[in-house]
């Protein structure tokens, strides 16, 4: 059987980024840039003020303070979008709005709070230095800049800075397809009544949600059942996808058809078994450059292998360096039996404190109680050659989501 990360090598060997495509750049957001993305001009495009007040000369209100205040003439006023008409000289000053051009000769801005204007003369009660509440050109994003890197997946903020400067579309990574499809007799589609020995095929919508969580696009080709015949012809229709995710039918079961109908199909099975817990069953097939994974049944391992190798795969189709999920220390709030010779992903509750995180395990770890990974956002790891994990020890815990807080953080 191949550890945890021989599996992982072997699947991310040959997995290459997807196709790019152009889109307008509210279809951007969440997508993954496909270039590297580098400022056409300066941001700001000119030098303009930070604050309503007055573009003065420095200099000339030096010496204001509390006891002593400076008068200036007022030359004209210029809103956001004006250009000024007159320069700042000796004696004057320009009343400005925030965002406005700044006026040759001016080299800073009072703030309107520490003036007071009448007839044409503004009195300055506060002296500034040269510079003060002036932006200068390029502050934001100078011309040439790179500002953002390709596999960016693209947020609000990156949004804005590509409509900073002037992009209404953006380069990005096609995203790829994923076929679904769940394998089993006992399976029964939503809205229909469970007959004796039947249960819901959950497997395919906890899938296609976590495919479209890691920016891929869900394929669901619905209930296979355990025959031959029907495994063809879903199989051969999930190879038009960039992607294959089966669950069911790849452990030692007399109906479990999987692997000898992806044989069958001229898939190339890289290896069957991980040594891990849950998700031992796993069967990883290339067909051409397709990836195909036969995810095992039960919920739990399904998921689990989602997040270890699904996840990175179609991050790597998107062109992102950044593949696996962020890992973090935690105190261990239980003890722990874990199985000798695998690593297990034990699922936990990850709960911040003074020094980190403690993890605390969640109820049953069966791997039919998918319950448990609803409650937990953390997946402890127990490396092999560990039979228990004691309490108040430091683990490593793979972090599967950010909670946000109940508590405003002010
Ligand atoms: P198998 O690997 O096919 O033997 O399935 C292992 C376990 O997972 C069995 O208890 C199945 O009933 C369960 N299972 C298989 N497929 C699904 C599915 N699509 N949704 C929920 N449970 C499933
Ligand atoms: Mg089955």
């Amino acid at each position: 059987m191949i550890s945890v990360r021989e599996a992982l090598d072997t699947i991310l060997a040959d997995v290459q980024p997807l196709g790019r495509e152009r889109v307008a750049l509210l279809q951007a957001r969440s997508r993954s840039l496909a270039e590297s993305v580098h400022a056409t001009r300066n941001v700001p495009p000119f030098r303009n003020s930070a604050m309503d007040g007055y573009a003065v000369r420095a200099d000339d209100i030096a010496t204001a303070d509390g006891d002593h205040s400076i008068r200036l003439r007022v030359l004209e006023v210029v809103a956001a979008g004006d250009v000024p008409t007159r320069a700042v000289e000796a004696g004057t000053a320009t009343k400005i709005m925030t965002g406005a051009l700044m006026p040759e000769g001016a080299d800073a801005v009072v703030r309107v709070e520490d003036t007071a204007e009448r007839d044409g003369v503004v009195t300055v009660q506060r002296g500034v230095k040269p510079g003060t509440n002036v932006r200068h050109p390029g502050e934001d994003m100078r011309l040439g800049d790179e500002v953002l890197s390709a596999g960016r997946i693209l947020e609000p903020a990156d949004i804005g800075l590509l409509a900073s400067l002037g992009n209404a579309t953006v380069l990005v990574r096609r995203r790829p397809e994923a076929a679904i499809l769940a394998t089993g007799d006992e399976l029964v589609e939503l809205g229909e009544p469970l007959a004796a020995g039947q249960i819901a095929n959950s497997n395919a919508y906890t899938l296609a949600a976590a495919v479209e969580e890691a920016g891929a696009v869900p394929r669901i080709l619905g209930i296979v059942r355990d025959t031959p015949e029907t495994m063809h012809s879903a199989f051969s229709d999930a190879f038009r996808s960039d992607v294959v995710l089966s669950t069911g039918g790849v452990s030692m079961g007399t109906f479990d058809l999987v692997r000898g109908t992806l044989r069958d199909l001229g898939c190339v099975e890289r290896f069957w078994k991980v040594a891990q817990k849950p998700g031992k069953p796993l069967s990883f097939n290339v067909r051409g450059s397709t990836p195909v994974f036969g995810l095992p049944g039960n919920p739990v391992s399904a998921l689990v292998c989602f997040y270890l190798y699904v996840r990175p795969t179609l991050r790597a189709m998107l062109g992102i360096p950044q593949l696996h999920l962020p890992v973090v220390d935690a105190q261990l709030a239980d003890d722990v039996k874990t199985s000798e010779g695998l690593t297990d992903f034990v699922r936990g509750v990850l709960e911040p404190n003074a020094d980190g995180y403690r993890a605390r395990v969640t109820g049953t770890q069966s791997s039919g109680a998918l319950r448990s990974m609803s409650l937990g956002q953390g997946l402890i790891v127990s490396p092999p050659e560990m039979r228990i994990l004691s309490r108040g020890s430091t683990v490593r815990v793979i972090k599967l989501g950010e909670e946000s807080s109940i508590d405003a953080p002010f």
